[in-house]
């Protein structure tokens, strides 16, 4: 980076940093509000005892309810018990705080004030919902019970206060099908395909010849109560309680009991989200979207989730409550439909919807509900969306004055950048495939796989290595294993807002769904459209940007991100997507203060890291090389060679392939950096796998016989290969080895500088444990140095290199100062410094991993995502270790975790110069930098202003 850009940079992050100041203290009177004892936050009228900044305390539901409360947009009245209720609950046997009864009972008071009507009354009963709702929203993962406070008696009172029995007799029937699975676990039994209270429903509709629930008539549905209290009775030998106190503890106790539920289990790990925030409990005045034509029920986003683009994007359902619209017992209608519909509660929705972005400052994704013609917003939080959707919203918001660039920066996930860079179907291909359906494009992007129609089989699938497409009428959170296996996802019923569809858009999965001209039959395991029958195990393909579905396998082509940036593709370089990611990645370059650097083996994957913007290469691997073609067998000859005249004999082919690879290397980088690892060759990579025939070809080719090769082999034989004879002990055993990549190195070195391009080789010792090792290692290292530049007859300051090494070892970060004193860099070797940090294999340690996330000793795989409160405490103490001896020695990381957005922000907080990651996460990293830059100046995302 330009120091120039450095300053400017630094100039926007103080300015944004004071107002974030500003915020801090908003916070702080927020967090002042939160006062101990107080379990009960009420809101309601206009006003609310908590707000938008208190979600640790209130969930993100109860804190956004107090906050549309205070801001004068219209929600029905309630309170929130607090998420500290639910801790204190797990935290002492499933008990409540002493005061806890007698504060629902004073905040009920509130309510029924507020809203003019009684709980448990039988004049004017109010009723109430019990909804869940953590610090951050787990869609569909807890429970929501509805219409509660109805009974026998409630439910005539409610049907002559109204003089609307349908509506009446509707809503305890709901509450009936409500309370019944989630409190007294009525629900479809293992192996049951369908719900039994639908399948009670469907027969109610059948005698009465009606298609959809909401024609059924007061009798119809007061039959329908009957039914459902004898499935409870029957089924759980209970009746359900009538009195609406005795409801409201059992529904209380039942969210608070989902929050370990096992869908919210799998969710909170897929999310990272600790088991120890727990879930609020939100109670609330009900109302109405079933008490007829006037009114509804709908969902809405105030801008496409899936695209981004600015324009309103949701459904409803006219005389419908709850869930209805989601869960896709009818077909929803788009929103646009509503202004015919219900045009004055339509116009007050977009007032809201403007209101909304303004005040939050984020897309919103809203629920609403319509009672008589009356507007009432249940809820609002800021949408999940793509990472194409979240790249153009936070760029146009930025166009809109409505968020700063370091806004809009901070609230890309990192990892949504890889959605931008993931294939598209080859154009050609497509056109010529056999279309066999349609839906809604509800997640973008191309998949093809193999169909399976459940998560068990999907899963299963998924486990045997093969692609998949989970097939399904709709999915539901039990389905959130399956989904996460399969590659795409696709429903034949719901809208754009189902479950299905919000689910995908999250995880970034390609999803069609409710595509309505294809039918699934789960007995036969068949999906039929357009006259084509698939069966299980078929393949089958899904355009997520368009909604279309194939039979087959459809060839992909790259991204436009990818065929503008690598292919010079001038149409992709027009496109919206292009621009915009390109637009974002200069921002990023002006605002990180690490550097990104690449791993990549060959020049062609360093000319590709270039262009996704790497500043050099952090680690290439000598071994690597070695993986193609006849070129690994003067590896296993050097390796097998007894003496070291046969070693040499072998080292000198190794050395023309090295030199070779090394000058398109240096070509490629055109005078960026290069750290250049020496040979580490775990020695069962190489020669623990050679079958006969390999080693009789090989013997014909080194001279020596294939008995005596498995002799040798035999001698070799290491128990374990990852802690054997390797790294810097193999330079140790035989200088020679060293020395032949040193000369490879810097003869290339020589040879591309004299045609004029600058060459920086800085060469990296592995596995060091003992600062001796690397002071041996250099000075093989120097030495042959001298002997290149005396037989090129050029001066120290015409060949020019550095030495430093990979701390991967234990020991060698906590002897750092000891190492540094012959290093001039240190590079975190993070994937073996995990391995032998944690006394974990790497290649055996899949087996039990997956135990451990479930049983929640890990939320990550410490591979994937840097242990930092162990492994990271090894990399703080070589930097702090290094930089004591020298206080400018550069420090860089260069294991799989330089491609993990929480990894590199922790990198550069420990005060790393760089991470070094393979070329397609350099995006990612490049963002993550940037974000870390603005967070260590204490901003986070939604504290920007
Ligand atoms: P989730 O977190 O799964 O979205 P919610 O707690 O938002 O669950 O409840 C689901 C649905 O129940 C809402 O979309 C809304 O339609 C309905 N609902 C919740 N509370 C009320 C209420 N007070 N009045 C009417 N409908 C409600
Ligand atoms: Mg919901
Ligand atoms: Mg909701």
């Amino acid at each position: 980076m330009a120091t120039v850009k450095k300053k400017a940079a630094k100039k926007a992050v103080k300015k944004s940093a004071k107002k974030a100041t500003k915020k801090t203290a908003a916070k702080k009177s927020a967090a002042a509000k939160a006062k101990p004892g107080k379990y009960v936050y009420v809101w309601g009228d206009g006003k609310a005892d908590g707000d938008g900044s208190m979600k640790a305390l209130l969930g993100g539901k109860g804190a956004n309810l107090a906050e549309m409360s205070n801001i004068g947009v219209p929600v029905p009245a309630g309170f929130t018990i607090t998420t500290e209720v639910c801790t204190y609950y797990y935290d002492n046997g499933k008990k409540y705080p002493k005061t806890l009864d007698a504060q629902i009972e004073e905040n009920i008071a509130k309510v029924e004030k507020v809203m003019g009507k009684k709980f448990g009354d039988l004049e004017n009963p109010l009723l109430l919902s019990v909804r869940s709702g953590a610090r951050e929203s787990m869609p569909g993962m807890m429970d929501t019970i509805l219409n509660l406070g109805i009974n026998d008696e409630v439910v005539e009172a409610l049907a002559t206060k109204t003089g609307n029995a349908k509506f009446a007799w509707d809503s305890y029937r709901r509450f009936l099908q409500m309370y019944g699975s989630v409190v007294m676990e009525v629900e479809a039994e293992a192996g049951e395909h369908h719900d039994p209270y639908e399948v009670i429903l469907d027969e109610a509709k059948e005698k009465a010849g009606v298609k959809d629930d909401s024609g059924l008539s007061a009798d119809d549905l007061r039959e329908v109560v009957e039914k459902f209290k004898a499935l409870i009775k029957d089924r759980s030998g209970k009746n359900f309680p009538e009195d609406p106190r005795a409801q409201l503890k059992g529904a209380v106790n039942a969210v608070f009991n989902s929050w370990n539920n096992d869908r919210a289990i799998v969710y909170r790990q897929k999310y990272g989200i600790p088991a120890a925030w727990g879930t609020a409990v939100n109670v609330q005045a009900m109302v109405f979207g079933n008490t007829g034509k006037t009114s509804g029920t709908g969902v809405a986003f105030t801008r496409d989730p899936a695209t981004g683009e600015n324009v309103f994007y949701g459904e409803y359902l006219i005389d419908a409550q709850g869930e209805d619209v989601v869960a896709g017992v009818r077909t929803p209608k788009p929103i646009a439909k509503m202004a015919k519909d219900l045009p004055k509660s339509y116009k007050e929705l977009q007032v809201i919807r403007k209101k909304l972005e303004k005040h939050f400052r984020d897309v919103q994704d809203v629920e609403f509900t319509i009672e008589e013609g009356k507007l009432w917003m249940l809820q609002t939080r800021n949408g999940k969306r793509t990472g194409f959707a979240a790249v153009n919203i936070a760029l146009d918001m930025v166009k809109e004055r409505l968020i700063k660039k370091e806004e809009a920066i901070l609230r890309i996930p990192a990892d949504d950048l890889s959605h931008l860079l993931a294939p598209i179907f080859d154009s050609k291909a497509e056109k010529a495939a056999t279309k066999v359906g349609s839906g809604l494009p509800a997640g973008p992007g191309a998949a093809s796989g193999k169909i399976y129609f459940s998560a068990e089989e999907s899963v299963a699938a998924a486990a045997k290595g093969e692609s998949v497409i989970l097939v399904r009428q709709a999915t539901s959170p039990e389905d959130l294993r399956g989904m996460i296996a399969a590659e795409g996802i696709l429903t034949t019923e719901g809208g754009a807002s189902s479950h299905a569809a919000l689910v995908a858009r999250q995880m970034g999965k390609v999803c069609v769904c409710g595509a309505h001209n294809m039918s699934i039959d789960y007995d036969k395991k068949t999906l039929t459209g357009n006259g084509v029958t698939l069966n299980e195990g078929d393949e089958l393909s899904l355009n997520g940007f368009v909604g279309s579905v194939y039979a087959g396998e459809i060839q992909s082509s790259p991204s436009q991100v990818i065929q503008g940036l690598l292919e010079n593709k001038a149409a992709a370089k027009r496109s919206d997507t292009y621009k915009k990611f390109m637009e974002l990645m200069t921002w990023t370059d002006k605002l990180r203060k690490l550097g990104v650097r690449t791993n990549s083996d060959t020049p062609e994957q360093v000319e590709q890291a270039i262009k996704f913007g790497a500043e050099g290469i952090g680690l290439t691997r000598a071994e690597h090389m070695f993986f193609e073609g006849n070129r690994i067998d003067s590896v296993r000859e050097m390796i097998l060679a007894d003496d070291d005249e046969g070693r040499a004999k072998a080292l000198k082919k190794i050395k023309v392939f090295m030199k070779k690879d090394f000058k398109g290397i240096f070509k490629a980088l055109d005078g960026r950096p290069a750290t250049i690892r020496l040979l580490d060759p775990p020695l069962h990579e190489f020669i623990g796998t050679m079958t006969d025939e390999q080693k009789q070809d090989l013997s014909e080719k080194i001279g020596m016989s294939a008995s005596d090769i498995t002799k040798r082999i035999h001698s070799l034989h290491e128990e374990n290969p990852m802690l054997g004879h390797r790294g810097c002990r193999l330079g140790i055993s035989y200088p020679a080895i060293t020395a032949t990549q040193v000369e490879a190195i810097l003869e290339a070195a020589a040879e591309v500088q004299a045609k004029g391009t600058k060459v920086l080789p800085e060469i990296m010792v592995p596995l060091v444990s003992y600062a001796r090792e690397l002071e041996i290692q250099k000075q093989v290292i120097d030495e042959t140095a001298d002997e290149v530049r005396k037989k090129l007859g050029l001066k120290k300051s015409q060949l020019k290199y550095t030495v430093g090494t990979m701390i991967e070892i234990p020991r060698a970060a906590i002897t750092a100062d000891e190492v540094a004193e012959h290093a001039e860099f240190f590079s975190f070797g993070t994937n073996d410094l995990t391995q032998t940090g944690l006394g974990l294999s790497r290649d055996d340690s899949s087996s039990f991993l997956p135990a451990y996330q479930d049983a929640e000793v890990l939320s990550n795989n410490p591979f994937a995502s840097l242990d930092q409160g162990g492994v990271g405490k090894l990399v703080e103490m070589g930097v702090l270790g290094g930089r004591s001896v020298k206080p400018k020695l550069k420090l860089g990381i260069c294991g799989e975790h330089g491609g993990d957005p929480d990894s590199v922000k922790f990198f550069h907080r420990a005060g790393l110069n760089y991470v070094s990651c393979s070329p397609f996460r350099i995006p990612v990293a490049r963002l993550a930098a940037a974000q870390a830059a603005l967070e260590e100046k204490g901003l986070a995302r939604g504290e920007v202003s």
